[in-house]
C-alpha cells in the first residue's frame, strides 16, 4: 500500500559543463549588484576567476571558509559583507564553503548561489552545522538553502581521484539512508536509486580512467540527486554515527562516511528489507552490504576508522554517544550493537 507525504522545495538548478557562464545572468536575476564570492584558502584562484566573470558586480572574495563552519570565520565574513555592502553571496567550493554561505544567509537574509565542487550535497539542504569553541550544533532553516545551484562538471575536474571517491561515498550515504527514511516516499526512492547507480558507476569509471569526463558528469549528477534526498528526508544511524565520530575525534568528514556506510547498512539491513532490495538493484549486486564494502575497497577508499586517526579506546566512547539522544532508525540502536558495529569499522572487517 502506498502511503506517504512529500514536500517539495524550490531551487533553481543548472547542470552541465561550462555552466559557470550562466552565473552573471542568474546573479542578476536574483538582484545581485554587489556580489561577494566565498571559497576555502585552497580554492581562492577559482574564486578570483568567478569574481572576475562578474565584472564590476563583484565586490571581491572572502577565502577563509573552513570545515564545520566555525563561528569566528563567519563573524569575520559578516564584517566583509557589511563593509562591502554585499547583496548576493556566491559560494564556490565543497560543503565547507557552502556552509559559510548558509551561515551568512542565516545572519543577513542574503540570497546564496552555490557552485559545488565536491559531492557533499550541502547545497540542496536547509541544514547548517556550525562550530563554536569546538562544539558543533546543527539547525534547519529554509532561509539557508541556496536559491540557485550551478553544477559545472568542469569545476570538479580538479578534485583528486582519492577525494572524489570518498566524497562520492559521502553522497551515496545520503541516498542509501533515504531508501529507509522514516518519511521516505516513492519520489525520494527514485532519486536515491538513480543516484546510487550513477555514483557507483561514476566512481568505478573514474578510478579506471582519471580523465574520464563522463565519469565526472555521472558523479556530479549522482551527487545532486543525493543532496536532494538529504534535503527531502531525515537521515538515521549512519549520519548520526558519522556526526559523533567527526565531532568527538575530529575525523575527516567524507572519509568517515566512506568507512562507516557498509557497517551502518549491515546493522540496519534486517529491518529494511525493501530498501535493501532497492540498494542491491541500484548497485547491480545480490548482496547490498557486501556490495557497498567491495565498492569502497575497489575504488581505493579507506575502510578502517583506525586509519583515519581514531583511537581504539574511542570505540566505547562513540558507542555510548550513539545511544544517547533518541532518534529514528529502522532498527533499535543498542549499546552492544554499536560496540560491534564500531569495532568492525575500526578494523575494516567486511560486514556480513
Ligand atoms: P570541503 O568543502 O571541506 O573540501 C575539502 C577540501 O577540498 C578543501 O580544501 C577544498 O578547498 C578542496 N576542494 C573542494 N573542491 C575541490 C576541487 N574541485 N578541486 C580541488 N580541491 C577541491 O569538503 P566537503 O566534503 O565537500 O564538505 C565537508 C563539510 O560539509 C563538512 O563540514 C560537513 O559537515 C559539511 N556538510 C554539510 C551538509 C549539510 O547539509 N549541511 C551536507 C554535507 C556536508
Amino acid at each position: 500500500m502506498l502511503d506517504f507525504e512529500y514536500t517539495m522545495f524550490s531551487a533553481h538548478v543548472v547542470f552541465g559543463r561550462g555552466t559557470i557562464e550562466r552565473l552573471p545572468s542568474i546573479a542578476e536575476g536574483l538582484g545581485g549588484r554587489r556580489i561577494l564570492v566565498l571559497s576555502t584558502p585552497e580554492q581562492t584562484a577559482l574564486a578570483e576567476r568567478v569574481a572576475g566573470s562578474l565584472g564590476d558586480r563583484s565586490v571581491g572574495i572572502f577565502g577563509e571558509a573552513r570545515m564545520h563552519t566555525p563561528v569566528d570565520v563567519t563573524e569575520r565574513a559578516m564584517t566583509v559583507v557589511a563593509d562591502r555592502a554585499a547583496d548576493l553571496i556566491v559560494a564556490t567550493g565543497g560543503g565547507s564553503t557552502t556552509g559559510l554561505g548558509k551561515a551568512i544567509a542565516l545572519r543577513s537574509g542574503l540570497p546564496v548561489v552555490a557552485l559545488p565542487t565536491t559531492y557533499a550535497g550541502s547545497e540542496m539542504t536547509a541544514v547548517l552545522g556550525e562550530t563554536r569553541d569546538g562544539l558543533k550544533t546543527t539547525l534547519t532553516d529554509p532561509a539557508v538553502r541556496p536559491r540557485a545551484v550551478i553544477y559545472d562538471v568542469d569545476l570538479t575536474d580538479t578534485l583528486p581521484v582519492g577525494m572524489s571517491v570518498v566524497s562520492g561515498l559521502n553522497a551515496m550515504a545520503h541516498s542509501v539512508e533515504a531508501l529507509y527514511a522514516e518519511k521516505g516516499n516513492p519520489v525520494v526512492t527514485l532519486f536515491a536509486r538513480q543516484s546510487i547507480t550513477a555514483l557507483a558507476g561514476g566512481m568505478r569509471a573514474l578510478v579506471a580512467d582519471p580523465d574520464d569526463g563522463e565519469a565526472r558528469s555521472q558523479l556530479l549528477y549522482g551527487a545532486w540527486l543525493a543532496g536532494t534526498c538529504l534535503g527531502l528526508v531525515g537521515m538515521a544511524l549512519h549520519h548520526k554515527l558519522c556526526h559523533v565520530l567527526g565531532g568527538t575525534f575530529d575525523l575527516p568528514h567524507a572519509q568517515t562516511h566512506a568507512v562507516v556506510l557498509p557497517h551502518a547498512v549491515a546493522y540496519n539491513s534486517s529491518h529494511a528489507g525493501r530498501a535493501m532490495a532497492d540498494l542491491a538493484r541500484a548497485l547491480g549486486v545480490s548482496d547490498p552490504v557486501a556490495g557497498l564494502f567491495d565498492l569502497a575497497r575497489d575504488v581505493g577508499a579507506p575502510t578502517r576508522l583506525a586509519d583515519l586517526g581514531m583511537p581504539r579506546d574511542g570505540i566505547e566512547k562513540a558507542a555510548g554517544l550513539a545511544v544517547r539522544n533518541a532518534y529514528w532508525n529502522p532498527r533499535e540502536i543498542t549499546l552492544d550493537g554499536m560496540r560491534t558495529l564500531l569495532a568492525n569499522a575500526f578494523d575494516g572487517r567486511r560486514p556480513d
